[in-house]
């Protein structure tokens, strides 16, 4: 193997290892890396834009934009499509080769679909990267994306069923599983 090529067959020991590095060794390991693999001070400028904000069912304990929050965040609507078009074009005059569009939602709602293609579609006309957060997508859901268009879709893991009660607070893990 290369010192260029991707490592996938890391083993627990050895990422367990990385973990207990001191901090100044892990970055020291961490521009090691980055210089193999990229020029010199080079990084991806990315922005990240809320296209719906607040009033998520979902109640992730730590979250502002839960419904049950106390974070006193007003809900939005999504935004209109024009309006995340012209933030997509700020951000690139302003550097950005990625765009990033987040929606407080537990998952998209079909009625939803058609303004997010648009978005995606109108991000990749202006010869930037997309990505997208919306929560839980069903198959279909992510298939559009994948037609549209879409770079990257960010979904965040929670926990383990066994810590999945410190962390989503009301409800619990089978709870949440017959929701499905
Ligand atoms: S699903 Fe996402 S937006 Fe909704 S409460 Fe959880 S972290 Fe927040």
């Amino acid at each position: 193997m290369t010192d260029t090529e991707t490592r996938t067959d890391w083993t627990r020991d050895e990422i367990a290892a990385l973990f207990d590095l001191p901090f100044d060794e892990l970055m020291w390991e961490a521009q090691s890396v980055h210089r193999r693999h990229h020029a010199r001070g080079e990084i991806q400028l990315c922005t990240l834009l809320s296209i719906k904000t607040g009033g998520c069912v979902e109640d992730c304990g730590y979250c502002s934009q839960s419904k049950s929050a106390d974070s006193g965040l007003k809900a939005t609507k999504l935004m209109d499509v024009r309006a995340v078009l012209q933030a997509a074009a700020q951000a690139k005059d302003s550097g950005s080769q990625r765009f990033c569009m987040g929606a407080a939602w537990r998952n998209p709602k079909d009625r939803d679909m058609p303004a997010i293609v648009e978005m995606i579609e109108g991000v990749r006309a202006m010869g930037m990267e997309t990505c997208m957060t919306l929560g839980m997508l069903s198959k279909e859901q992510a298939q559009t994306l994948a037609v549209a268009g879409l770079d990257y879709y960010n979904h965040n893991i929670d926990t383990s069923p066994e810590h999945y009660g410190n962390v989503i607070t009301t409800r619990t893990f089978q709870e949440r599983l017959d929701t499905l």
